[in-house]
């Protein structure tokens, strides 16, 4: 292989770009801790109860590998179409803590992303990731 056809055969990099993904706003359970400063009136329009704490409305989950046996689970905040183009009602305001601090281009948003069948790292294997995970904790 010369190195023009290495260059050429290198995965193009990925583009992280949030608005026109919103794949883990759709995939995983997003918890709000009780340590966060939400008025009882947030509280009630955006999130709901779940095994004693609670979490965004609409987000409770199966988050498992198999898309077709996961329920349907997907921020109330979010609008939009999930990898088109997509908007967080509480963006600028008062999104839960977990939001901001959830890295784009990290292992569980490409995972979020391979169940959307957007493009993720070249170096990302979601069926290993849930591999080990099942080795890890025994979740079927
Ligand atoms: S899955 Fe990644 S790229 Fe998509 S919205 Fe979440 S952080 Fe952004
Ligand atoms: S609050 Fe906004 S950023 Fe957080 S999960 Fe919901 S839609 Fe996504």
């Amino acid at each position: 292989m010369n190195a023009q056809s290495a260059v050429e055969s290198q995965p193009m990099p990925i583009e992280y770009n949030c608005q026109t993904c919103g794949a883990c706003c759709a995939f995983f359970t997003v918890p709000v801790d009780s340590t966060e400063q939400h008025g009882p009136e947030w509280l009630k329009r955006w999130t709901q109860p779940d095994s004693g704490s609670r979490i965004m409305r609409g987000t409770k989950g199966g988050n498992g590998p198999d898309t077709s046996k996961r329920p349907l689970n997907r921020c109330i905040a979010l609008s939009g179409g999930v990898g088109v183009a997509v908007h967080c009602a509480l963006y600028s305001s008062e999104r839960p803590q977990v939001c901001p601090d959830f890295r784009p281009g990290c292992e569980l948003c490409n995972l979020a992303r391979s169940a959307y069948h957007l493009p993720v790292d070249a170096r990302f294997d979601s069926k290993a990731w849930w591999n080990t995970r099942q080795r890890v904790d025994g979740t079927p």
